[in-house]
């Protein structure tokens, strides 16, 4: 080697005084080079510690929570792992869902404290409990919403599998977290659980228009739709509870399987990455 920084370079770079620039080129040759390495001063101890958390965290990457929960509930771990991933799964979103549920029920329960009639407080939570699971379809998979969309789309479990396995987490995470709420709301058992049935029609038909839209289009547009219908109650029949009321529930509970089915039919063009 033929040069070598000049002593007071070195020196203020050991100061921590450097521009970015010559930092960077102070330490490219640094590390090629034994002579100028052993005039800049260091702590052994600070560096054999930062050495091994580094080494803990390349070569031993701690399973999150979730996967290690999946992992004892029989899910194999590669499974495990894609699925802790998901981004719909994701603490931010957990504690939004949590968020927008907590707000329904305190809102249901103060508007019934103040006279409202039960059924009229539960709506905003059953408005707002099927479009859960529907945003989270909409970022569960994907190019444009995971990170490591990339990584994985060139893996055997890539494409409609993914997606169908991260929609069924979602839903069941955030049927879980709307089930645990339900009890919480004033007014009769039966009608705070009318939650239920639409939120597995409006999924299965995410996933449906999926084969045909990206999902986050396909969720929009299903977004809007289910808010329609439940607007189109009180203008057509004035009837504040339409959407949730028998012959409403047992239209979705139709709608859904047949949904499903669709979906598998045409589940090979689930994929939303390659062809959008
Ligand atoms: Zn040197």
């Amino acid at each position: 080697m033929t040069w070598h920084p000049p002593r007071d370079l070195v020196e203020r770079y050991a100061q921590g005084r450097l521009d970015p620039v010559l930092t960077m080129s102070v330490e490219s040759h640094l590390a090629r080079c034994p002579a100028c390495r052993a005039a800049v001063p260091y702590e052994e101890e600070w560096l054999t510690a930062s050495w091994e958390r580094i080494e803990d965290l390349v070569d031993r990457p701690r399973q999150r929570l979730a996967t290690r929960l999946l992992c004892r509930f029989g899910v194999p771990e590669h499974v495990a792992v894609f699925l802790a991933a998901t981004p719909a799964l994701a603490r931010g979103w957990l504690v939004a869902m949590a968020g927008v549920l907590g707000f329904a029920v305190a809102a249901a329960r103060l508007s019934a404290q103040d006279g409202a009639g039960a059924a009229d407080a539960l709506i905003p939570f059953l408005v707002a409990a099927p479009l859960l699971p529907l945003a989270g379809i909409a970022a569960a998979y994907g190019r444009h919403v995971d990170p490591a969309y990339e990584l994985q789309a060139a893996t055997p479990l890539a494409g409609w599998r993914a997606l169908l396995l991260r929609a069924l987490a979602v839903l069941c995470c955030a049927v879980a977290l709307t089930g645990a709420a339900t009890p919480l709301l004033p007014g009769p058992p039966g009608l705070a659980a009318a939650w239920l049935l639409p939120a597995l029609a409006l999924t299965a038909a995410a996933l449906a228009l999926s084969t045909r839209f990206a999902p986050p289009v396909s969720v929009a547009a299903l977004a809007a739709a289910w808010s329609g219908a439940v607007a189109a109650g009180p203008l057509l029949a004035s009837d504040l509870l339409l959407a949730f009321s028998p012959g409403a529930q047992a239209l979705y509970a139709l709608a859904a399987p047949a949904l499903l089915a669709l979906v598998y039919l045409r589940r090979a063009r689930l994929d939303p990455g390659e062809t959008r």
